[in-house]
């Protein structure tokens, strides 16, 4: 509620993932009359969940946009200047990443503040208390970046203290239960946000290994390292990486993100993985190990050697074959990321 005599109507930046906590954020914010704008961050690799942001922001009946992350992100991924978490993920160098930008989001649509959904206590690397003074420092948001959910334990921002927004009715929530957030969710009969299951891929530890090989080797573009996220992976030397897809899904992904220069490959008949080859100029032995791991994640796997197709990805009318060589297992498993 906007508190009597109040100026005017405080409008605000909120980012939404599509998880619990800021949906009620944004529910806590919207009810307090807060012209409330949501903004989600695509990840290149997925990770909070588009289709659950955009049901939250329509159910709560908020403004809402997406800004993709892009390659500034991938930088701060490969080099974060406060440390990772247990796996790759730099929790603090990437709040501080998407509140910068929400903070020039901020001044561009004219709004007073950013807020989030963050709990203190809930998570041990950016919701502690100092790294969120941090996070705050380092964003050119002193004062301007409200944490309603545990608003009551820090410090009054900027719309508070003008009486823009009642602190009075901002939530006390710390900790990493999250009984009184689905509590408050029945209670506003929240529906469709995601599980925090859900995770980020960077806080995995098969996905990091990828990003770690993908960093070590290099990568020509952004859009290259969507593909991360697919498929079965093997770094066949320092040249060549192959990617084969497990179901028809991540094989259409492969084939969509697949760099110009990179080599595809199927079976004839198509009834196995697509596989994406990584790196310049293959010759035959490499093409026909490719063929094998093809071949490995087919019907055919117990076959006799079979030939596989293939063609560059810049040229999808010139077409190739090749016989597979069949890797072992031990092979198969040093090679893979
Ligand atoms: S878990 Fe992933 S998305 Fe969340 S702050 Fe950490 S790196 Fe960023």
């Amino acid at each position: 509620m906007i508190k009597q005599n109040s100026p005017r109507v405080p409008k605000g930046v909120g980012l939404i993932s599509g998880g619990l906590d800021s949906t009620l954020a944004a529910k806590v914010m919207k009810d307090l009359g807060v012209d409330v704008h949501g903004v989600f961050f695509a990840m290149p690799w997925g990770c909070c969940d588009k289709a659950f942001a955009t049901a939250a922001a329509h159910s709560i009946g908020i403004k809402f946009i997406t800004l993709q992350l892009d390659e500034r992100y991938l930088e701060i991924v490969r080099k974060p200047r406060f440390g990772r978490g247990t796996a790759m993920n730099p929790c603090i160098d990437c709040r501080i990443h998407m509140f910068t930008r929400a903070a020039q989001y901020m001044r561009h649509i004219g709004a007073d503040f950013v807020f989030t959904g963050e709990v203190i206590g809930q998570r041990p690397m950016s919701q502690r208390r100092e790294a969120m003074r941090l996070i705050e420092e380092h964003t050119g948001l002193q004062g301007k970046l409200l944490r309603p959910l545990s608003a009551q334990f820090l410090d009054p921002t900027d719309v508070e203290r003008e009486g823009l927004v009642d602190r009075d009715r901002l939530l006390s929530l710390n900790g990493r239960s999250r009984k009184e957030q689905l509590d408050m969710a029945e209670k506003f009969n929240l529906q469709g946000y995601s599980s925090p299951a859900g995770g980020c891929l960077l806080t995995d530890e098969n996905f990091s290994r990828r990003i770690k090989d993908t960093f070590r080797y290099g990568y020509r573009n952004f859009r290259e390292t969507i593909s991360l996220k697919w498929g079965r992976h093997y770094r066949l030397n320092k040249d060549f990486k192959c990617i084969a897809g497990r179901d028809k899904e991540e094989n259409d992904g492969l084939l969509h993100f697949a760099h110009p220069d990179d080599i595809i490959m199927q079976l004839p008949d198509n009834l196995g993985p697509t596989l994406i080859l990584k790196g310049p100029s293959p010759d035959d032995t490499i093409l026909a190990l490719c063929a094998g791991i093809v071949q490995r994640f087919s019907k055919y796997k117990d076959h006799p050697p079979v030939e596989a197709c293939y063609w560059s990805a810049r040229n999808r009318n010139d077409i190739h074959t090749i016989q597979a060589v069949k890797p072992s297992e031990e092979e198969l498993d040093r090679y893979k990321v």
